[in-house]
């Protein structure tokens, strides 16, 4: 792909443009490109797309933010779409191509064609409504970080009428009662004089224009349910209430409004053996007493599957070992948490006489005696409290 140009250079407006004049300065660019004014000149076409591409981005404060912020590169997975359809770019910027209705020439309105002063509200295209949605991950899952798909039910487009709400033939007629103004206006007399009071028509929504004949397979909606199955690449290293926000995901708007996002928020299963404290995996450990005196070398499991262990001799209870690097990553940092192992000492309760043997000749020797019968530990408790209560 070609290096893009300067969104703002291609509007030619300054940084700080106001949203007015990056609208102005889309339709001046549009009106000089427009296919109906250069047929069959590819290059005006070009620009003409160029243009939209910019004024989409633009005119919509987030993804402005975003443009701002990292340029190009942040318009990736976003519904940053480029155009490859002129007539996208009519349906999409419907207010301003609109004029005596959409559909009706660029022009009527670019020179004044309609008689009546049009009021310039925005158009009353609203955006679909963000779609929220859990996802239960493994600690497994986690650790790795993990391609999801997910089942979702969600408003697109309406493919028959392409989310215009009407049917092909029909198109849209002048709202009656606010006579395509958009407005009602009630004029009001009292003795500080006369006062007139504007609002929203009611019947087009401030439109302007009702659809005479709606679309049958969306009852002039302009979009239809759907079952969508969405994959989702979750990052290594999340936690419960950390989400992902999937841009256009979410509902398309009614009427050819853009989608809304859709957002998936995580949670964590509790784990079978494992507890997590930030990127560190605790593991209680439970050893025999002959390994815990004598040491050598274990299996431990891991997120990542089984790992050798060794083990100096002379565990006691209580004691923290610590597996270098075999806990989460961090979800910014990526740097790799460890695994803690917390030593335990299993202790049989019914032994063979042959065993109680050995235990007694233990018990005499001096070796086995502890060297005070009080001692104050570091409390464990205290250390992982918020996971052992
Ligand atoms: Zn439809
Ligand atoms: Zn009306």
């Amino acid at each position: 792909m070609a290096t893009k140009r300067d969104y703002y250079e291609i509007l030619g407006v300054p940084k700080n443009a106001s949203p007015e004049e990056i609208k102005k300065a889309y339709r001046k660019l549009a009106m000089q490109y427009h296919p109906d004014r250069n047929p069959g000149d590819k290059e005006a076409e070009e620009k003409f797309k160029e243009a939209a591409e910019a004024y989409e981005v633009l005119s919509d404060p987030e993804k402005r933010r975003r443009y701002d912020q990292f340029g190009h590169e942040g318009m990736r997975g976003t519904d940053f779409r480029e155009w490859t359809d002129i007539n996208d770019i009519f349906n999409h910027f419907r207010d301003i191509f609109s004029g005596a209705g959409f559909g009706g020439s660029i022009f009527d309105d670019f020179f004044g064609g309609s008689t009546s002063t049009r009021s310039r509200r925005g158009s009353s295209v609203q955006r679909g409504s963000d779609l929220r949605v859990k996802i239960k991950l493994a600690l497994e899952e986690i650790a790795t970080g993990v391609s999801k798909k997910i089942k979702i039910k969600r408003y697109k487009k309406c493919s028959s009428c392409n989310g215009t709400g009407a049917e092909s033939s029909g198109g849209y007629k002048t709202c009656p009662v606010c006579n395509g103004t958009g407005e009602i206006r009630q004029v009001s007399r009292s003795i500080f004089g006369q006062f007139v009071n504007i609002t929203t028509c009611n019947n087009c929504g401030g439109e302007g224009k009702i659809i005479s004949n709606p679309c049958k397979l969306c009852n002039g909606e302009g979009r239809v349910q759907e079952d969508a199955t969405i994959t989702v690449d979750i990052p290594a290293g999340v936690s419960t209430g950390n989400y992902l926000t999937l841009r256009g995901e979410g509902n398309a708007g009614r009427r050819g409004g853009p989608n809304g996002d859709l957002i998936v928020v995580v949670e964590e299963l509790p784990h079978e053996i494992f507890h997590r404290q930030g990127d560190d995996i605790i593991y209680e450990l439970n050893l025999s007493i002959p390994e815990a005196v004598l040491g050598g070398e274990i299996e431990v499991p891991t997120l990542t599957g089984k790992a050798k262990l060794k083990l100096e001799a002379g565990l006691s209870p209580g004691k923290i070992l610590r597996m270098k690097g075999k806990g989460l990553p961090n979800v910014n940092t990526k740097r790799q948490g460890d695994q803690l192992i917390v030593v335990n000492i299993y202790v049989p309760n019914k032994l063979s006489q042959q065993e109680k043997e050995i235990m007694q000749s233990l018990m005499n020797s001096a070796n086995f005696k502890p060297k005070e019968r009080t001692k104050k530990s570091k409390n464990i408790f205290e250390h992982f409290k918020d996971i052992w209560n």
